[in-house]
Formats: structure tokens, C-alpha cells, sequence
């Protein structure tokens, strides 16, 4: 059964552009992922923890094979192959790979979250989601990422987020 996932990837330390696109390029080698679409780049000021470098954030479509629990697996194995450490919550990483989506599928394991927990509030999530799929629907509560996206604007305005 192939699924069509959403990823969120983000890095604030070292060549961050050249950290994102060399993630996709590792992410596009695994056998059993087909990547189908990136975002554009966004800066983004970091958040949660502020007193930090900031971010480049991107989203990326791929349609797997893989299970949830593989595919975890072989993003945590591109984190470490490109010398992410393990750091404090929040912390400075030279690459963060997030599985926002996986199919209409809704997982809750001590490894594994989705919908991705916190992508409801953050912009430098749901807006390079929202352009590569304006579509997109939240398989819990059906919500549609138009209107989320609108509802955190409308709270919060544009939490530091530029399109490079
Ligand atoms: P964060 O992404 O929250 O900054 P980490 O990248 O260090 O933090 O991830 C911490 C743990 O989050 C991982 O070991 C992983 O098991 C867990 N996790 C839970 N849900 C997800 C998800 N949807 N995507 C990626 N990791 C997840
Ligand atoms: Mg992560």
C-alpha cells in the first residue's frame, strides 16, 4: 500500500539551505519513498526555545511503502548520517525531520504522534503545507488546513515567517 506523507523539515545550525536540500535528496535515495513535491524555503524566527538561531523551514510530499514505524526509523537515520546530536527540546539541530502526515492514519505510540502534535500552531509548519497541498484535511477532526492556517494568523499574525 503506497500513502502519501507530509514531512516537515527544519534546520537552524550550519548551511541551513544546504542542510534542507541535501535531507530531501537523502530522503528521495531511501528505497521504498518516492519524494512528489517540496515547498519553498521559509525563515523563520525559532520558537519555543527563543534564545537560538533561526530557523529554515520547508515541507515535503512523498508517497511510501514504508510503514509509520520504518519510515521514523529511516529519518532518525538521515538526522544522525548528517551529524545531528541529540540536544535539549527545542534545541539548535542541524536538521529536524518531522512526519506531520501519514495517510489518513492517526497514531499515538510512545515513538510516534500523528497528526504531528504540535503542527496546528505553528506557521512554519502549516504554510509550506498549505503550499504544496491546500487540499490537505486533518484525518482526526476533519478540520481543513486553510482554516487552521487562517485561525493561528488571525491569533497570533505571521510568527516571523519569510518565503527565500
Ligand atoms: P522535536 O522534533 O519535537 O523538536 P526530536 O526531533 O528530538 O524533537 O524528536 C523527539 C522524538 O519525537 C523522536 O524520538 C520521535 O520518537 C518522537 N516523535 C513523536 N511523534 C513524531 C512525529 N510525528 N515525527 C517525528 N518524531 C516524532
Ligand atoms: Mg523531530
Amino acid at each position: 500500500m503506497h500513502k502519501t506523507v507530509y514531512l516537515s523539515l527544519g534546520s537552524n545550525m550550519g548551511a541551513k539551505v544546504t542542510n534542507i536540500k541535501n535531507a530531501v535528496e537523502a530522503i528521495g535515495a531511501i528505497e521504498g519513498i518516492e519524494v512528489i513535491k517540496t515547498s519553498s524555503l521559509y525563515a523563520t524566527e525559532p520558537w519555543g526555545k527563543k534564545d537560538q538561531e533561526g530557523f529554515i523551514n520547508a515541507a515535503v510530499e512523498i508517497v511510501t511503502s514504508l510503514t509509520p514505524g520504518q519510515l521514523l526509523e529511516r529519518l532518525q537515520e538521515i538526522e544522525i548520517k548528517m551529524g545531528r546530536q541529540p540536544s535539549e527540546k527545542w534545541g539548535p539541530r542541524i536538521i529536524d525531520i518531522d512526519i506531520l502526515l501519514f495517510g489518513d492514519e492517526v497514531l499515538e505510540s510512545r515513538k510516534l504522534t500523528v497528526p504531528h502534535p504540535h503542527m496546528r500552531n505553528r506557521l512554519f509548519v502549516l504554510i509550506p503545507l498549505e503550499e504544496i497541498n491546500s487540499a490537505i484535511r486533518f484525518p482526526d477532526d476533519g478540520m481543513d488546513i486553510k482554516e487552521v492556517l487562517a485561525r493561528v494568523i488571525d491569533r497570533e499574525g505571521n510568527q516571523g515567517i519569510t518565503k527565500i
